[in-house]
């Protein structure tokens, strides 16, 4: 997988205010790509550093593998502050002056109001959407002329749980039409649901960064039950790779090498002629792991 943004020793600091510290880390291809952290970890700082906004101190990023500065730039969209839609005007018209501003084509309108779900409410007045429409526009906005990758700065901010789950759920969808999301929250319970990479900030410095499940793979458990707990814990004992095994609720918890996953128990207990009645991958939670790190 190639990257779309590879960051090398980025430090930036604010007068006396060391913002990020030697921050490294590549963005994969096809990923949505979360930067954590609570707030004043240096998220914005780094974002507005990689979409040029901000100048590093120290430090080296790169977009899209060797393309010309101006040709990735091209092919990045972001959202980094509400843009200021007029709220008398309609989406299609909002998008125009949004467009002519950015220097867009102006035939993409249907296509990104298609993209975000607004496509039928496009004649509406900006007025007269929900805080998640307003903020589907936004990320509407950031999408004309067709971007590779789409860059977020706390896209949820202010949304309800129905406006969080819209974005999350457009996310997903754009993800799924090959854009490469990055996408900066404090908010550690929504990004988990669709992150595929993270890296976690605090106080400037990279605590970690990498996959979601590679970070957090020490932490899984398998949950499982079965008609015969008994026969079925006794069974497990006898596998190798389980490091530790838990009954809470009539359920096992097991606590396995990183090797051992759903499938392999499931065929352990076939193999033993037992019939799983539950069988679930239980992740610890970013959050938790989240707080872990950063407390
Ligand atoms: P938030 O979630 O609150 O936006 P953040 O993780 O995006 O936080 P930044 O906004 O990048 O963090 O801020 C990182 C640090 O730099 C904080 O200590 C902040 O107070 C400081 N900072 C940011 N912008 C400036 C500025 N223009 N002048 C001085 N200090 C700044």
């Amino acid at each position: 997988m190639s990257s779309v943004l590879s960051i090398s020793n980025i430090s930036k600091s604010y007068g006396p205010i060391l913002a990020l510290k030697n921050v490294s880390f590549d963005v994969p291809e096809g990923s949505v790509f979360g930067v954590l952290g609570p707030n004043g970890s240096g998220k914005t700082t780094l974002l507005g550093i990689v979409l040029d906004v901000l100048l590093a101190n120290n430090g080296t990023f790169s977009w899209l593998g060797n393309l010309p500065h101006d040709h990735a730039r091209r092919q990045i969209g972001s959202l980094l502050e509400t843009p200021n839609f007029y709220h008398y005007l309609s989406a299609f018209d909002n998008l125009e002056i949004t467009a002519a501003i950015r220097q867009k084509g102006l035939d993409d309108r249907d296509r990104v109001l298609k993209q975000v779900g607004l496509f039928e409410r496009k004649d509406s007045k900006f007025q007269s959407f929900s805080l998640g429409m307003k903020q589907r526009l936004a990320i509407g906005a950031a999408l004309l002329g067709g971007p590779k990758v789409l860059v977020l700065d706390e896209p949820t901010n202010g949304l309800d749980p129905a406006g969080i789950a819209e974005i999350r759920e457009l996310i997903r969808a754009l993800n799924k039409e090959g854009i490469t999301i990055i996408i900066a929250s404090h908010l550690l319970d929504e990004i988990e649901k669709v992150c595929t990479h993270v890296a976690i900030l605090k106080k400037g410095d990279l605590l970690l960064s990498g996959p979601v499940d590679e970070v957090l793979i020490s932490e899984d458990q398998v949950e499982v039950r079965a008609a015969d707990m008994a026969g079925l814990q006794t069974a497990l004992q006898g596998m190798a790779g389980i490091k530790k095994i838990r009954l809470t609720d009539n359920t096992l918890q097991l606590a396995c090498d990183t090797n051992i996953g759903p499938a392999q128990v499931n065929e352990f207990c076939i193999s033993k002629g037992i019939v799983l009645s539950h069988l679930l991958l239980r992740k610890k939670s970013l959050e938790a792991k989240f707080m872990e790190l950063t407390n």
